[in-house]
This record gives C-alpha cells, structure tokens and sequence, in this order.
C-alpha cells in the first residue's frame, strides 16, 4: 500500500465560505485516496514516512476549469482588442498553428509542465479543431500528471479560411477523437462545441446527441460580450435568448460548463439553476477583454454553481491563484457597479471556487474529505515578512494577491507527486 502522510497548517475550503484549518495538521492519503485530516497522527500511521514542512500550508491544488490550451503561446499578448475581434485577429490565427504536430506537441508539454509548477492539477481545457493536436495535448498532461478534461473544438462556420471545418468533418473528426482517446487514464473527452457562433444548428445538434447517447460532458461560452450577445440574438430568431441555442440541442445539462455567464440575466440565471449548469468565472479575462463584470454573487444567492477558470489567453496568467484574486477584484468592482450593493466576495468563498467547486463537478466532494483523490500543494510563504503573527486565512490571502517565485514547493495530482521545486 502507498502511502502519503504530509505535515504542516492544512487548509480546506469544506464549504462555500468556510476554511477547516489544522495547525501542525496531518493529511493522509492511502494508495492516492485521502483518508483524512488529523491534529495528532493516528495509531495506524505510527512509524510511516511523514514529510514534514514545518509551518507551510498545504493546500487543496486548485482545478482550472475553463483554459484555451492552444492560445497559451500568446497569454499577456494582444489585449487590445474587445472579443470577437480579438478572436479573429489573435486566437484563430494562433490556434490555427496546432495543424502542425511538432508544434503543438512542443507547446503542449511546455503548458502541462507550467500547470503542475503553479499547482493547477485538474483542468477543463478547449484544444483546437484539429484532431491529432487535441491528442497530443491529452498525451502531454497524461505524462504530467494533470487530470481532467480536454476537448476537441467544434467549428464549422464564421471560422476564417485557416480555422474551420465542413460540418461533415467536424462530426468525423470528433468521432475519430472519441475512438483514439480511450486509452487515457486521467483525461476524458468533453464535447466542445466553441459558442453558437461557431456551430451551425446540424453540429449543434449532432454534438447533442452525442453528449446524450455516450453520456459525455460539455463546454462552451455564455454571454461573454454584449456583441456576442447580439450575434446570437441575430443568428437565432428562432430562440430567445443565448442559453435557448444550447439547451434546445441537449448541450444544457448538469455536466455542462458555460465559461463567462457575465451578462446573463434573471431568466437566463434561472435556466442555469434549474439545468444545474456550471458558470465558469474568468476574471482576469473578462476585464483584459472588456468583456464587462459577471455577477458571481448573485449567481451564488441564486443558487447556480460556479468555479473559476484562468481563460487562458483572454487571462494573461495560467495561475490559479491569480484566477482567484481576478475573481476577488471583479466581485469588488461589481459592489462598486451595483452601487454598493452587493457584498464582495471572500477569500474563503474564492478559494472554494478555485479548488471545491471544480472537484465537486469531477465527483469529488468539498475540501479534503476522505474518499478523495489527493490534488494537493505546498505553499511555503516564509520567505514574507509578517507584520504580526498571521492567521491561516491571512496567509491564504496573501498567496492569492502577491505572487511569491518558488513559494510552491511540492504538488500532488490523484496521489502522484507531479511536481517538486529544485
Ligand atoms: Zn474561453
């Protein structure tokens, strides 16, 4: 049997707004499983290899649950531009460079070693069309130890002449994708259709019944942009408002994730709600692209549930601990538009949605519960001056809004250590 037994303040975030802290705390793992969280070491690991660390927090490794992985070359790039004409000018054009193998196999192992250095360990990621790139990203994160999910994008119109597919392609490929992709252990295959924009209503509902026939999940985008919005609305008279385009093909379902969500209103809301759809929060890249502030608490007040994405490359970072600090500050410029009336986000609610709320949609349950597989890190921030002695909330915090180089020292993905600083 193998066996994890990690010392230090262990943090969880058990529940939306809760942080259980155990200072000197023990978190155990049997064969990649947790088994629990203790302030003393139980009899039965009495003699096991503990690695302590001392005062550093141990962490649950945040889940990525909305990232463009072919976009990844261009992050910090070409912000300049609202969404649609960014995603022609920028994201097609780079995107469109996964046609060659060497290439996006050089990316992609750039991009699965990055993730497991900044402790994302489970990710909801976009590939590109292209069949043999979106393989190849899969292999990458596989080797490194990041779980998951990875789609092959749908696009078969309004695509430009070097990133689009014929319908009929687009439906070959993807079968094609589903047959290559069952030998993975840790990554699966979502559906992904790009946004309705993308797709013409036969992939759309090809894809649908795809999701429903082979009970796969889905990904895509919602009311990112007020453009966008109107897009559908003109492309869709048929439907009355952007989600209608989604659910009327079966792609509206409890294992979908909508990125964005940030113009959605009451009724759209409420579609979400009652669909136990996933909003899919990205910041960071909301404000890059002008995209405007999503109303995460009142998503929440709501009921519709919600994790965090990076974007990457509408986010400049691929770190979730800056994905939960840009999830702080726009639920504080949210206040400020709301005319101060809705409260601002915590940092413990935030670090439930970067870490809980992503698990909670992969199976597993909030926090470090025993059952769960160990997705865990190693922060050491010792390295900071503490103006008086800090709580472990206060420690939590700072990590998320100053960037510390080398803080994270060691990480765990489904009990495998898949990264250890030098
Ligand atoms: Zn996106």
């Amino acid at each position: 049997m193998a066996l994890t037994v990690l010392k230090g303040t262990v943090v969880s975030a058990s529940a939306p707004g809760r942080l259980d802290v155990t200072e000197k705390g023990y978190l155990a793992a049997e064969n990649g499983r947790i088994t629990g969280v203790f302030s003393t070491l139980p009899e039965q690991y009495a003699g096991a290899a503990v690695e302590d660390w001392g005062d550093a927090l141990i962490l649950q490794a945040p889940a990525d649950m909305h990232l463009h992985a072919p976009q990844y070359p261009m992050a910090g790039i070409g912000m300049d531009l609202p969404l649609l004409d960014w995603l022609n000018t920028y994201a097609f054009p780079t995107e469109a460079d996964m046609a060659d193998p060497d290439y996006a196999r050089a990316t992609y192992r750039q991009l699965a070693r990055d993730l497991a250095a900044t402790g994302t360990t489970r990710v909801c990621a976009f590939s590109s069309l292209h069949r043999e790139a979106t393989l190849i990203l899969m292999e990458e994160l596989e080797r490194a130890g990041i779980a998951g999910c990875v789609g092959k994008v749908n696009m078969d119109r309004n695509g430009g002449p070097n990133l689009q597919e014929t319908t009929e392609d687009s439906m070959a490929q993807t079968l094609q994708w589903l047959e290559e992709c069952q030998s993975f252990r840790h990554v699966r295959p979502i559906l992904t259709p790009r946004f309705t924009p993308s797709c013409t209503d036969a992939l759309m509902a090809f894809l649908g019944k795809l999701a429903a026939e082979r009970d796969l999940p889905v990904q895509s985008h919602l009311s990112e942009n007020t453009s966008e919005v109107a897009w559908v609305a003109e492309l869709h008279p048929d439907c009355k408002q952007y989600w209608e385009t989604y659910a009327k093909y079966g792609l509206w379902t409890d294992r979908t994730l909508m990125a964005h969500c940030v113009w959605c209103d009451s009724r759209e809301r409420q579609a979400m709600r009652e669909a136990g759809v996933t909003a899919v929060h990205c910041g960071d890249s909301n404000q890059n692209l002008c995209s405007g502030v999503a109303p995460v608490r009142t998503l929440l007040d709501e009921g519709v549930k919600v994790a965090l994405g990076t974007d990457v490359a509408g986010g400049a970072s691929l770190s979730m601990f800056d994905a939960t600090a840009a999830a702080l500050r726009a639920s504080k410029a949210r206040r400020i538009l709301d005319g101060w009336e809705t409260p601002c986000l915590t940092v413990a609610e935030a670090w439930y949605l970067a870490t809980s709320a992503g698990a909670v949609w992969f199976g597993d349950r909030p926090g470090f519960a025993p059952g769960n597989a160990l997705h865990a890190l190693v922060l050491d921030d010792s390295q900071l001056l503490r103006p008086h002695p800090l709580t472990a909330e206060e420690r939590l915090e700072r990590c998320l809004y100053r960037r510390q180089s080398g803080a994270i020292r060691a990480v765990w993905s489904g009990g495998r250590r898949i990264f250890s600083a030098r």
